[in-house]
């Protein structure tokens, strides 16, 4: 267990599963979307895969907006004025 790149399959538990590039499809919201080249376990037996956690991780970061809170919050310059402002109170 001293190469990072492999680690034991838990599925045919005899295999070797490898950092391999793999095409991750997945959803976002309601399209689904295809991201080539994702880092994946695959085994070298048995072909199970599974995705980099890690890097699965990253991905939800990049394709969720609200899961990366800005230090600083960036306020949007204002394209569209309200067309009906909130009455006094
Ligand atoms: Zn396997």
């Amino acid at each position: 267990m001293t190469d990072p790149n492999t680690k034991p399959c838990l599925n045919c538990q005899g295999g070797i599963k490898r950092l391999r590039a793999a095409t991750l499809m997945t959803w976002l919201g309601n399209e689904l979307i295809t991201v080539p080249n994702f880092p994946a376990w695959i085994c070298d037996m048995c072909g199970h895969r599974h995705f980099d956690n890690r890097a699965l991780a990253e991905l939800s970061l990049l394709l969720n907006p609200e899961a990366g809170t800005p230090i600083q919050p960036i306020t949007p310059p204002t394209q569209n004025p309200p067309v009906n402002p909130p009455p006094m109170a």
